[in-house]
């Protein structure tokens, strides 16, 4: 049997214009019989022009299929209005059954196009923030074609695993304690604070947001016409929105015990693998002294997108990080080890404690900056520190901070240094840099620890230190830093080493080096940059920055 006919089931959006598709429109325009609920003929008759209207009670659903097939099968083209999508708890699942119980097949029968729409848990999320971000699953709370018994299973299931849900059909007047056990249940599985959000009539005249947690979300109206959005174990409010982060992992080192990952530590490669390919933005590799024209800074997708901030309110933006909820969960803490600033020998003790605290699950790995590196999956770093600490370790922060590599002072026998490298250590070790920064610091002119290839090279000798600034310690154009002084008196070290740090951190672009500064800057403090660099062209190594 086949005729002209078409059904057309068109999933509107959420109620106003702007949010419902051109096909949507098309499809209502193209259509000679609309059919679906009252409110929502009412809500889409500013689109229409002649076209007969059937408009039904709520729960008229399957006569309203069985008409639409009807008039389709008569040669008339139909439309099935739902709101949100017809998909989701709409008209489509619905005018598929009347026709299978039809026999209906597509060759043969009426034509049919479903066409999507914005459902609920979008247009809501949309307007709460971005709780949506991780794996979320809608739950209905509506009983009236599925037993409580089976929604309650649902519900649970989706509490225990650590779903963002969102909930439909949460209330009506008549149907008011499925929600009240819903809460009971994601209680059992969830904190009190976990953020929850009402939404009442999406992009409609009466639209109406709640930010609200999960022990007090009763205490607000809920009805037929909300979205009730529940975030997961890693949701926070931030500045009355609710944000659900793209991953779980998140790590946390020394210098940022408390709170695991910062909103400018987040989208980062090494940080949140599912970042944004920072490769692709970062500034691309090339030995400085060979390159010809500036360094051409492309920033990475932290600044761009402070970037676009500032340029929608006109104004800097500060980089303010305002306290975030968060729930404690399991975090991979990171630091880095060593016996000591100039000793180099670990006790039996040592490995001992570090084999306890690292575990089964954790990791170890010798670094070229003569530290081991821990990864340990954790909820108390706390823990973790007391007994590495306890067992005489010198612990330090990784990634961008300030490193002293210090030399053995010949197991000590050359000790006369070792107080100011201990001081540096004490008052810049671990502080957070805009790239890794390391100071070389060898207690003899010797400087068999290589302090001239470090960022920073300080050497003593004779009673004096000598000062090496800018070097590129690693890629096929490495090259040692430039000697900017000889003979610092002691007593002058500390401060000069301090404010030569505090000039590079306070001026140098994020990601870029102590010798890119220097090369760009011509100057810190009163050392001059030096362009002795031989004129040779390198093609840059693909992992050299
Ligand atoms: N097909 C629709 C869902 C219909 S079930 C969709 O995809 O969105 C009805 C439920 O949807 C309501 O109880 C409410 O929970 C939700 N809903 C639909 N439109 C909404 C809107 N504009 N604002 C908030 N919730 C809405």
């Amino acid at each position: 049997m086949s005729t002209n006919g078409k059904l057309f089931v068109v999933g509107f959006g959420p109620g106003n214009f702007e949010h419902i598709t051109k096909r949507a429109v098309e499809a209502l325009q193209e259509s000679d019989y609309i059919i679906g609920y009252k409110t929502y003929v009412e809500l889409i008759q500013g689109l229409l022009t002649d076209q007969t209207i059937i408009s039904t009670g709520m729960t008229e659903e399957v006569s309203r299929a069985q008409e639409a097939v009807k008039q389709a099968e008569l040669g008339k083209k139909v439309a099935v209005i739902s709101s949100g999508d017809a998909g989701v708890y709409g008209m489509a699942g619905l005018v598929y059954e009347v026709l299978i119980e039809k026999g209906w097949k597509e060759e043969t029968g009426v034509g049919i196009e479903v066409i999507p729409g914005i459902s609920a848990i979008n247009s809501c999320a949309s307007l709460l923030g971005a709780p949506v971000m991780h794996d979320s699953c809608t739950i209905s709370l509506s009983d009236h074609l599925t037993p409580w018994e089976l929604i309650a299973k649902r519900v649970e299931a989706a509490a225990m695993a650590d779903f963002v849900i969102a909930l439909y059909n949460p209330r009506s007047g008549r149907r008011t304690r499925q929600i009240v056990e819903t809460q009971k249940i994601l209680l059992r599985y969830r904190s009190p604070d976990t953020p929850v959000g009402l939404v009442k009539s999406a992009y409609r005249d009466r639209q109406d947001i709640v930010i609200t947690n999960l022990q007090d979300m009763l205490n607000h109206d809920i009805g037929m016409l909300t979205t009730v959005i529940i975030g997961n174990s890693s949701t926070f409010l931030y500045d009355d929105k609710i944000i659900t982060p793209r991953g779980y992992q998140r790590k946390y080192t020394l210098n940022s015990e408390k709170q695991t990952l910062k909103p400018h530590q987040r989208l980062q490669k090494e940080a949140e693998p599912w970042a944004l390919d920072q490769e692709a933005l970062t500034e691309s590799a090339g030995g400085v002294g060979l390159l010809t024209k500036a360094p051409e800074k492309k920033p990475a997708s932290y600044e761009m997108a402070m970037e676009a901030l500032s340029r929608v309110k006109g104004q800097a933006v500060k980089q303010s990080i305002q306290p975030i909820v968060q729930q404690k969960m399991e975090s991979v803490f990171e630091l880095a080890v060593s016996p000591g600033v100039a000793n180099k020998q670990f006790t039996p003790k040592q490995m001992m404690t570090l084999a306890e605290v690292v575990g089964e699950k954790g990791t170890m790995e010798y670094t070229p900056n003569h530290k081991i590196v821990l990864k340990i999956p954790t909820m108390d770093p706390e823990v973790i520190t007391g007994k590495l600490k306890s067992a005489n370790f010198l612990l330090s922060p990784i990634g961008d901070v300030l490193t002293l590599k210090a030399c053995d002072f010949c197991d000590g026998e050359k000790a006369e240094s070792i107080p100011y490298a201990d001081e540096i250590h004490r008052v810049l070790g671990g502080m957070s840099m805009p790239k890794e920064l390391n100071i070389g610091f060898n207690g003899c002119g010797m400087a068999c620890y290589s302090a001239v290839m470090d960022d920073i090279g300080i050497v003593f000798r004779k009673g004096k230190f000598d000062l090496f600034l800018g070097a590129k310690p690693v890629g096929r154009t490495a090259h040692p830093g430039q000697p900017v002084a000889e003979g610092i008196e002691p007593e002058q070290l500390v401060e000069l080493i301090t404010d030569i740090v505090g000039e590079y951190k306070q001026n140098a672009h994020p990601n870029e080096r102590l010798f890119k500064y220097f090369k760009r800057s011509k100057k810190i403090q009163n050392f001059s940059y030096q362009d002795i660099a031989p004129k040779i062209n390198i093609e840059p190594a693909p992992c050299e920055d």
